[in-house]
């Protein structure tokens, strides 16, 4: 689960992260508001308005402004909210601006210029440890800097068993160059920034700037935050944030429904029982030339109501050409599935208005074959998979 910049700025600070301070606000009106506020509080006299939206890139789209005076606060803040920001993380429609973080500037002049670094902690699965990436080429694309002087990013693995150790805190403020206030800063940053990673049960952080200011303070001035969603159960305030207009509406109907549903973008269909087999067919899909729409594992259970559900999610895409059904009937016998299949298709009428593909294979297989083909509805069977396969390729033909 992604939370907001500003979520995840709250989140940082309440384990002693220093962060770049800023309100949430709502409109314009409140984001004025939120701009006196934070002068009283900071002294600050700029502010930087930013569009609070799950993606990244928000600058490069126009989503993050800066502001010199009230008025401007307020223009601005009405310009970006309500836009549909893209950027490149973005589709081509973009994302709905609902509300922005005012914040302080903290570019502010000094005796040294401010300088940006990258930061993240993740898992390495290769490892089985915790890992701190970082490096001195802040502020810009990790991806390109990856590319283009892979050198100038540095990992530190954390023994989850021990956690952050002090000259591993060190070693990072070492090779981002500091000295001085600024490296006990960074050491204190790095610290508390990996704890609030593990007592939170994060699955990434990602700050992009982390800011050295002229006056050699060290502060997140973005924040990327992904809990850990099997963990959520015990973060009942972190589970309270979640934002759903942020995230595919057919997908959290799904996931009310119970079905891991994945939204994608093409053209055909699947229902699968088991998350391994439904990459496998989508493997196979692709094969056929044809494109996955989704990832469905409708799981164990295959009985009508659950077939139809998964029906009606799947064709609230408008893109799906047909529909792939492929069930391994171990401990669910083929044929009730296909009396699934074909309840849920009675049930359903009209409203099922492209091919279905079915592949049942397993326990009672040619007993669901046979009833699906005497069904007298407008679903091909097959065994094999990759009769399966040619018979997707032969409707998208
Ligand atoms: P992103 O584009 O979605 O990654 O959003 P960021 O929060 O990283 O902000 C984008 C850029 O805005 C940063 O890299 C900074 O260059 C700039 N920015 C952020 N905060 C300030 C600020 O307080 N003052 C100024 N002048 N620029 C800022
Ligand atoms: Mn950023």
């Amino acid at each position: 689960m992604n939370l907001h910049e500003y979520q995840g700025k709250e989140l940082l600070s309440s384990f002693g992260v220093r962060i770049q301070r800023g309100i949430v606000a709502q409109n314009a009106e409140e984001a004025v508001a939120a701009a006196k506020k934070l002068t009283e509080d900071t002294g600050t006299g700029w502010h930087v308005i930013k569009a609070q939206v799950h993606a990244g890139g928000r600058g490069k789209g126009g989503g993050v402004k800066l502001a010199k005076n009230l008025d401007q606060v307020k223009e601005i803040a009405g310009q970006i909210i309500g836009m549909d920001l893209v950027t490149p993380q973005t589709s081509a429609e973009g994302k709905r601006v609902h509300q922005v973080l005012v914040a302080e500037d903290v570019y502010y002049p000094g005796d040294n210029e401010p300088e940006e670094y990258y930061m993240s902690v993740l898992l390495n699965r290769g490892t089985g440890r915790n890992m701190i990436m970082y490096s001195t080429e802040g502020g810009m694309d990790i991806e390109t800097v990856a590319e283009e002087t892979p050198h100038l990013i540095f990992t530190e693995e954390i023994d989850p068993s021990t956690g952050i150790l002090p000259f591993q805190a060190r070693r990072i403020a070492f090779n981002l160059g500091l000295s001085g206030m600024a490296f006990k800063e960074m050491t204190k940053f790095v610290t508390n920034l990996y704890k609030a990673y593990v007592e939170s049960d994060s699955s990434l952080f990602e700050i992009n700037p982390v800011l050295k200011t002229s006056d050699d303070k060290i502060m997140a001035v973005d924040a990327k935050v992904t809990l850990d969603a099997n963990a959520l159960y015990r973060h009942k305030d972190l589970a309270a944030l979640r934002d759903l207009r942020e995230e595919s509406a057919i997908e959290v109907e799904a996931g009310e429904l119970g079905l891991n549903y994945v939204d994608l973008d093409g053209n055909v269909g699947c229902m699968v029982n088991g998350a391994g087999l439904a990459m496998a067919t989508m493997d196979l899909i692709k094969q056929a030339g044809g494109e996955p729409a989704n990832f469905l594992d409708v799981g164990g259970t295959a009985d009508a109501a659950r077939v139809e559900a998964a029906f009606r999610i799947i064709l609230k895409d408008s893109g799906v050409k047909a529909i792939l059904i492929n069930i391994f009937g171990g401990i669910v016998r083929c044929d009730r599935v296909a009396q699934g299949v074909v309840d849920a298709y009675k049930n359903m009428g009209d409203a099922i208005n492209v091919p279905i593909i079915v592949r049942l294979q397993g326990t009672n297989a040619d007993i669901a074959k046979d009833l699906i083909d005497n069904s007298g509805l407008d679903v091909m069977s097959a065994t094999e998979f990759q009769e399966a396969a040619d018979k997707v390729q032969a409707v998208l033909a």
